[in-house]
This record gives C-alpha cells, structure tokens and sequence, in this order.
C-alpha cells in the first residue's frame, strides 16, 4: 500500500459490532472517547472516522491491544443527541488495517492503511453465488433465521463483494467469525467463508430435527400420545409454555381475519390451524405444519399495488436511469403500451438478452420503479429440478415451495415485476425438466392455476409482469422462446462507455462516498484511460468498480491532505489501481510466427481469442490444449487436414509431417460459445509456424473453413467486431457471406476498423502474412 494513504483519522472502539463496507448500521455511543472522536470527525474529518471492535466486548477502557487491528472506515451519516449518549447511524466504505493507535486521554487515534478487496476468477464467484443462492433457498423455510435484508438483497442482484459483506452484516455469527470475515479480503475466500456457516446452520438445523423425530417415534412407540399430550399440554400449562403456540395461533388468526383469502385457501389454512393446535409443540411435525401455515398466509393472494399507468412517466425514469439503449427503450415502451391496451392476457414476456452488465437487470428494476410495481429477482442458473421451480410435497423432509412462489412471498404482492435472471443457464437432468414448469409459469392460459407441489393451492400469477434475461439467445430451451418476446442487448462501445460512467457511474459513486460532487473530478481523457487500461468488459461492471475504487480513496485524500477535492490523473490513477492490466492497440506488438487473433462469440460478449501453434519433433500428430470446446477441436482438425493435403502448395517440406508433432494451443481464458468460427484462425497459425512466416500484429479474424478451402459465414459479427475494437484493432477479416451483416456493427467500429470479406483461405493468407 502506498505511502501516501497512510493517514490519522479519530477511531472508535466497539463492543462487538462490526460495520462493513457498503453496509448502513445504528449505534448508540455512550463512551467518552467515542462521542469525543465522533465529535472530532464530524468537525474536521467530513464524518469520517474508524470503528474497529474491541476484543472482549465487556472491558470498558480497552487497551490498543484489546482492540483487533483490522476495522472499517465509515462515514457518518446522522447523529441524534440523547441524554449522554448519541444514536449514529454510519454507513460502511472500506476495510482498513490500523497501523498505530493513539490514546491521548481524550480519545482514540489512528494511522491507517486502505484495504482492497482481492477479486478472483469470474467463473468461481458466479458458481459461488449461485450456491449462496440455493443454499439460502433451501433453508429458507426451515427455522434458521436468515434476516431479511440478506434475502431482500439476494433477489434484487448485488455483486459478489456487497453479497459477502451483506452478509456478513446481518447473519448472527459470533464475533471472532465476523472478525474474520471484515480480515479476508479475497471476495471468493468469504464467499466460501459463507457456505460455510450456512451448512453449519444447516446442519445444526438438522440435528435438532433429528431429536425432534426421535422423541416423536418414541411416543408412537409406546402408544400412549393421546395420553402424553395431555400430560404434556398439563406440563406446559404449568411452565407457562402455552403462551408460546398461542401466540403462533394468534398470529395466524389475525392473518386470517385481517386479510382476504380465496375460500380454498381460507378453508386449508383452518384445518391445519385445529390440526397444528393438537400437536404437541416440541414434535417436529408441529414445526412443519406451522411452516406450512407461514407460507400459505404470508404469499399474498390479493394484495396488490396500483400501477402508474403514465406511459410518458415510464419512458422518462427509463431515459433519466440509463443512458443511450434507445432502441431497447422503445422496444420496452411498445411492449407496455401493447400490454396496456390489451390487458394482460396472451402477451409474451419480455426477455432482455445480453451480455453481462450492459444493464438488463437495472433496466427490470426502473421498470418495475416506474410503473410502481415491487421488484422481486429469482435466479434459474443451475436449476436443473423441476421441484426448484414448483416446490416439494410437503411429506418431503425440509420441503417447501418453489422459486416462483418464494418470489411472491417476499415481494407480498401479486403483481410485481419477476425477474427471471439466467434463463438461458437452466439445464434439465433425470430429476425433470424445469422447462415445463417454467412454461406453465410463463403460459397465460395455464399461470392462472400455476400448481405447487408444497402450497397445493393453486396460484394465480397472471397478475405478475415477468421479466426474463439470459446472456445467450441459442442457450434459451427452444419451446420457452416461443414464449418470449427478445429484446438484445448488445455490447457498449467506448464512446457509450465514457457517457455511461460520466452521467450514471461517476454520480453513483460519489453519493455513495459522501462525496461532494465538485471533491472528484475526472476528465474525459483520464477516463477513456481508464476504460481502455483497466477494463475490458462487454459491458460496464469493471468499469463501475474501478471508479468505486478510486472514490473510496479520494474520501481518504480529502482526508489526509486536507484538500478541497481530487483531480484523478493518470499518476493517480497508476499510483491507486496499480499498473494497467490491458494493453490497449497493437502498437506494442510484433508480427510473429504461428500466432494469429482470432475472435470468439462468448457468453460474456464478444472476445479476442489469440491461437498459438507451434511444433516440435514427433510423428506428425495434432495435440489440442486449452479450452476448447468439441467443435472447436474438430475445427482445429479440419484446419490440419487442409493443411496437411496442401502441403505443397505453401511448399512445406515433403516429409515434414513425418518427424513434427504439431501443438495448437489456446492460451486465453475466453471460452468461446461452441460454434464453428475459428477455421480460418487455426490455419493461419498452423501455415505460419510450418512455414516460419510471420502474421501481423494488427489483424484480426473470424471465418469457418471448408476441406476444400473456402471461407463460410460466421454468427455475432457485431459482438466480435465490438470485442476487436476494444483492443485496438484495426483489420478484420470476414467471411464474404458475413459483409450484409455489417450494417449492424456501430458506426464508430465501422469508421476505425477496416472490414476485408474473403472467400477463400488464400485470401486471408494474403492479407495475413507477412512478406
Ligand atoms: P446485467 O444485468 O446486464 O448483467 P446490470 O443491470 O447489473 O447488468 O448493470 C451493471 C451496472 O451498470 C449497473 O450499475 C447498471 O446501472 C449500470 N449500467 C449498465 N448499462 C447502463 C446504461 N446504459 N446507463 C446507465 N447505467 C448502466
């Protein structure tokens, strides 16, 4: 960490709460030096001061070494004076290692250092939330209390750091353990951390419910329950127990009389309502019929919120929360408007398709915000159950409903907005098919009477306004397209980028910094830098994280330096984010042998995709690595048997094939969609290493081969030429039969880059090579 960062903020000791970033929490300060350090930082540090816990939370005057030395910066964002104490509310912004404390009598100070959040592998963090998903989803209904908010956020999409700290903030865990989690600062590692308790619970869970059993079968066993009910009820009524299930009834009582229900509904509820009063209270069945009656009062049936049905409205938060997408815009605006003219029946759902973070989720969520609708999320990556989508019988131990009515649940009305986020990643097993599930949820002749198995009530959804997104059309099960009505999203070039951070990134983090909007200043060179260096990104994630980044540490240098505000430079910027990451045009690089830049379609967007081959002494095998998929590697062989029956032609040498083994290989992390387009890239490597020619640095292609030579046309022609210019690429070539779609590249790609159709291998060979 950097010299400079190093800086003297007042410090407070907690009794074992701890804040973390991102995170909003009320504490009452009473301590003297604390209220002295809140005052200190209220006057002259803008509001910003350190909470760090104490390690015995019962000592009143802790020691420094009585204090953990890892804590959080936070800013404060209201202070109500009481009677000797005040009530702060602080906002978390970042983890921060306390190099020296000072104790001078009055208060506590510190030196501190910024501590970054160490991001791993994409990949990993979406596997590892997903597993938070589902393990939240499947102990949701069982007596673990897992705190709202943490299941508010979960459906609403945060990213993986938020999650983790959210977390973290909220589940009760024991404060050694929430120490641990504000000292990790790798994001996955915490991820992991989070599994972890969970399944502690879980397990936890699952041994009381295994005593819970055990005492049931006994009393079976003996054949006198009737008996030792009513002892037990007499015991209860002796220890004053009663009360406990009588406040559960009541509860449920009050639901029921304050709340409309439909008269099937009403009626179920009454008869496991007697049946849950007759069981004893420490039997596990008892637990699950209590549960069931949860669930079955608290999914609303009628509750619903008015809709603005102001089109103009609409189109205006669309506009004011993201920037450009017009197309996209108008396409949502002609599907409501059809929508509200025709009612709700028969219209398909609205499925946002795109690459990550160009805005579906944040389009869904305006959405439901402007037509004042609830937004709920539910995630289909991974589903692979039907019973995810519609829930287990209620025999099935740990049952309960599926996603979709968990969604109605907490957003407690019939009519949100449903976000079906990763429609396209629903894979289907021997357990069922999610697919007919999901038809019948998105079915307006069916959702009416959408059956799940737990609730055994029927369900009307036709009130919801589904929302669906996904990254990749061709992933979507062909009979849910039919369904849905496809919007694409595709990726953002720079320019869309730059007014995209400066009109909704930049403002975003500053209000979430407590920063004044004239203490960060950025010009658009800087930033276009930082795009450029420190991103690479279909969409603009990275993007927002970097200026995050570099945010929370202008809050330190107003700090520290006393400065009015910060201009970001580009030694800023190198000095706070490191060195770049990206090389940005080819400039930097050399024309070499047997390795060409190839382009891919991936999930994520479009992608560079360099291929590498080289040979060594062998019998003229062919030896794939790297990730590729299995059209891939048959794409790499045809290119090798083309090769291979032309040797001549490029005048490689006759026996060449006998005393070479050949390596294609394909170094980057980029996991192509698996379809044929690399035909024209591995031949190219391939005759450049046998021949020792080299290929220019500056080019880049995309085209599919026949064994005869001839180059064939290629899909995500935009998204590949989108993911070239990105890198600064200045000629592409395409397949001939690809040039009709250029018209929907952008301008700005057309106007930089130099689009070459070829027909046939020869061709690219020409324009490849170099003399
Ligand atoms: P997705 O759901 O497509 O993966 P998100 O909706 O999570 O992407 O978008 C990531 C972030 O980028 C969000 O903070 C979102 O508000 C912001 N964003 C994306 N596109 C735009 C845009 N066109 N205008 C303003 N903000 C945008």
């Amino acid at each position: 960490m950097s010299e400079n960062l190093n800086m003297n903020v007042p410090v407070v000791a907690t009794r074992g709460v701890i804040v973390f970033p991102e995170q909003e929490i009320m504490i009452e300060v009473g301590r003297g030096k604390s209220i002295h350090a809140i005052d200190e930082a209220e006057q002259y540090f803008n509001g910003h001061v350190v909470l760090v816990s104490q390690k015995d939370i019962l000592i009143d005057d802790p020691h420094k070494d009585e204090l953990y030395t890892v804590g959080t910066l936070v800013h404060i964002k209201s202070v109500k004076r009481k009677q000797g104490f005040l009530r702060v509310t602080f906002s978390g912004l970042q983890r921060v290692r306390i190099e020296q404390l000072v104790d001078d009598g009055k208060m506590l100070f510190g030196t501190i250092t910024l501590l970054e959040d160490v991001i791993g592998t994409e990949d990993e963090e979406l596997a590892l939330i997903r597993r938070i998903s589902s393990e939240f989803e499947k102990i949701a209904s069982t007596n673990i209390a897992i705190p709202q908010e943490i299941i508010n956020q979960l459906t609403q999409g945060i990213s993986a750091p938020q999650l983790s700290d959210q977390f973290a903030q909220y589940f009760p865990l024991q404060l050694e353990r929430k120490q641990s989690l504000l000292e990790e600062l790798n994001v996955n590692e915490r991820l992991l951390m989070i599994i972890e308790e969970i399944q502690r619970e879980q397990t936890l869970a699952m041994i009381e419910n295994t005593i819970n059993e055990k005492v049931k079968d006994r009393v079976e066993e003996n054949q006198r329950e009737y008996y030792l009910r009513e002892k037990m009820r007499a015991i209860r009524e002796e220890l004053g127990d009663v009360q406990d299930i009588g406040e559960d009834t009541d509860e449920f009582r009050k639901l029921l009389s304050e709340n409309p229900y439909p008269d099937h509904v009403r009626e179920k509820a009454e008869e496991e309502l007697r049946r849950y009063e007759m069981l004893p209270q420490a039997s596990g069945e008892s637990g699950v019929v209590r549960t069931y009656l949860d669930w079955l009062l608290k999914t609303p049936w009628y509750q619903q919120t008015e809709d603005i049905e102001d089109l103009n409205a609409v189109r205006q938060k669309l506009d004011e929360d993201h920037f450009g997408l017009d197309k996209v815009k108008d396409r949502i605006m002609e599907y409501l408007a059809v929508k509200q003219m025709t009612g709700n029946l028969d219209a398909p759902i609205l499925a946002l398709v795109g690459p990550p973070g160009v805005g579906k989720t944040s389009l869904a969520t305006s959405i439901a915000s402007a037509l004042n609708r609830k937004f709920v999320k539910a995630s289909l990556g991974g589903v692979r159950d039907e019973a995810e989508i519609r829930g287990h019988r209620r025999t099935y131990l740990g049952s309960m409903p599926g996603r979709i009515i968990q969604g109605m649940k907490k957003a407690g009305v019939v009519n949100p907005v449903f976000l079906l986020d990763e429609i396209d990643k629903m894979a289907s097993d021997y357990k069922g098919d999610p697919t007919s599930a999901m038809l019948e949820v998105l079915d307006p002749e069916q959702n009416k009477l959408f059956s799940d198995n737990y609730l055994e009530e029927p369900y009307d959804l036709s009130q919801v306004m589904f929302v669906a997104t996904g990254n990749y059309l061709g992933d979507i099960p062909e009979a849910l397209r039919d369904r849905l009505e496809i919007i694409n999203l595709s990726s953002y070039t720079e320019e869309e980028k730059l007014n995209i951070a400066k009109r909704h990134l930049i403002p975003k983090q500053i209000k979430a910094n407590g920063l004044k909007k004239s203490q960060f200043k950025i010009s658009d060179a800087n930033l276009r830098y930082l795009i450029r260096h420190y991103t690479r990104e279909a969409g603009v994630r990275q993007l927002e994280r970097t200026i995050s980044s570099l945010a929370r540490k202008t809050v330190l240098a107003v700090l520290k330096d006393g400065k009015e505000s910060v201009t970001i430079n580009k030694e800023i910027i190198t000095e706070w984010l490191g060195q770049v990451i990206f090389e940005y045009g080819q400039k930097e690089k050399r024309d070499q042998v047997g390795v060409v830049t190839g382009l891919a379609f991936t999930q994520f967007g479009g992608d560079v995709l360099p291929i590498e081959v080289t040979t060594f002494e062998g019998k003229g095998r062919l030896i794939v690595t790297g990730q590729l998929g299995d059209v891939m590697k048959e794409s790499a062989e045809i290119a090798f048997g083309y090769v291979k029956s032309h040797a001549k032609e490029f005048k490689i040498t006759p026996d060449f094939f006998e005393k070479h083994d050949v390596q294609v290989h394909v170094p980057e992390g980029a996991v192509p969609k698996d379809g044929p387009s690399a035909g024209v890239t591995f031949t190219t490597a391939l005759i450049s290493a046998l021949t020792n020619r080299k290929v220019a640095a500056d080019i880049a292609m995309t085209g599919e081969i026949t064994l005869r030579g001839n180059v064939l046309p290629i899909g995500g022609l935009k998204e590949k030429s989108l993911a070239a210019h990105r890198v600064g690429i200045k000629r592409i070539v395409i397949p001939k039969m690809n040039e009709k779609d250029l018209v929907d590249v952008p301008e700005v790609v057309r106007e930089s880059v130099n689009f070459i159709p070829v027909e046939t291998i020869d061709q690219v060979l020409k324009e490849a090579l170099v003399q």
